[in-house]
């Protein structure tokens, strides 16, 4: 197969490793720098163009499209999308996934498990609002936030009101949420593809921190995850649309709460502590799938 990776970055280690896997079972793969592609909308012939030239035919595409991109990146995956191209995780599933808000509300409708969230627009309802997740302390998080920025812990509801009020004043779109302390400063990475958790990992964050990001100076070890964590966090994927996630779990005194479904969830951190091969399974689960959906144009979906 000829595969596209589309990734702004050759050096990033996913993208080495997707490379050097695919060409290790015997593909060719090409790094294709997503804000180089252009495109044409026509009618009959919906096309690429990169660099100058019309872009060549692929059996299927990854797309690593990073949270600053978001909008093009997802365009330009649309657009191998019209054109019959197999892709890993559609664009509509990626949007779903880059805005927790409406993540959290179609998980929600599946019956999963979430910490208490609550969203509101006038400064009027801030104190409702904050009784609505339980009081402090609370999180108060920005709904496009990546890596643990714009994720702060308010310890009073005094606390919580000032900043909830800062954040709206800014017209920075914030959700509040209760505070899942008996996680202590812990979260599980499940690494989902297709149907399956093939790897898992537990961040512990730095003394002091209460998030787990390993951006966040937080640590990562293998752990075992419990029947219940494995299949919510394969539904969670699957209410996302996403064939390749990472699904990041808390462990709350009433069973597993979902954090968050990531579409380009990093290979770096769970290769390294499992030592397994994650970017080989991807390559793998696209052998699987791209040949069965290939020159089948997408449905739209809303
Ligand atoms: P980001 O997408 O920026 O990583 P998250 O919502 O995943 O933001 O939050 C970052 C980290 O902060 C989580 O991995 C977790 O460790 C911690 N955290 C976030 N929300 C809560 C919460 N409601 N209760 C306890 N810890 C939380």
């Amino acid at each position: 197969m000829h595969i596209a990776l589309l990734s702004r970055n050759r050096n990033l280690y996913s993208t080495r490793r997707l490379i050097e896997a695919a060409e290790a079972r015997g593909h060719t793969a090409r790094v294709v720098d997503t804000l180089r592609c252009y495109m044409s909308i026509a009618a009959h012939h919906p096309s690429i163009h990169y660099k100058g030239a019309e872009i060549e035919r692929f059996d299927a595409v990854i797309p690593r499209i990073g949270a600053s991109i978001t909008f093009y990146g997802c365009a330009v995956l649309r657009q191998f999308e019209m054109m019959g191209t197999y892709v890993v995780n559609d664009s509509v599933a990626i949007t779903r996934s880059r805005d927790k808000l409406r993540s959290l509300q179609l998980l929600s409708r599946k019956g999963l498990g979430l910490p208490i969230t609550g969203f509101a627009h006038s400064p009027d309802d801030i104190p409702d609002l904050i009784t609505m997740v339980k009081g402090a302390p609370l999180v108060i998080k920005l709904l496009e936030g990546t890596q643990g920025i714009g994720v702060v812990l308010a310890e009073t509801n005094q606390a919580a009101e000032s900043v909830v009020q800062a954040f709206m004043g800014m017209k920075a779109n914030i959700m509040v949420q209760e505070y899942i302390k008996e996680a202590r400063g812990a979260d599980i990475r499940c690494f989902v593809i297709g149907d399956k958790v093939v790897a898992t990992m537990k961040r512990q964050a730095a003394e002091g921190e209460f998030r787990s990001n390993l951006h966040r100076g937080g640590t990562a070890s293998v752990i075992r995850i419990t029947p219940e964590e494995r299949s919510t966090a394969i539904r969670a994927a699957k209410a996302m649309g996403l064939q390749v996630a990472g699904v990041d779990l808390l462990r709350a005194n009433h069973g597993p709460v979902i954090m968050e479904v990531n579409s380009s969830p990093g290979l770096q951190g769970i290769e390294t502590a499992t030592g397994k091969d994650i970017a080989g399974m991807i390559i793998e689960h696209i052998e699987k799938n791209a040949t069965a959906t290939r020159k089948v144009p997408p449905k739209p979906k809303g």
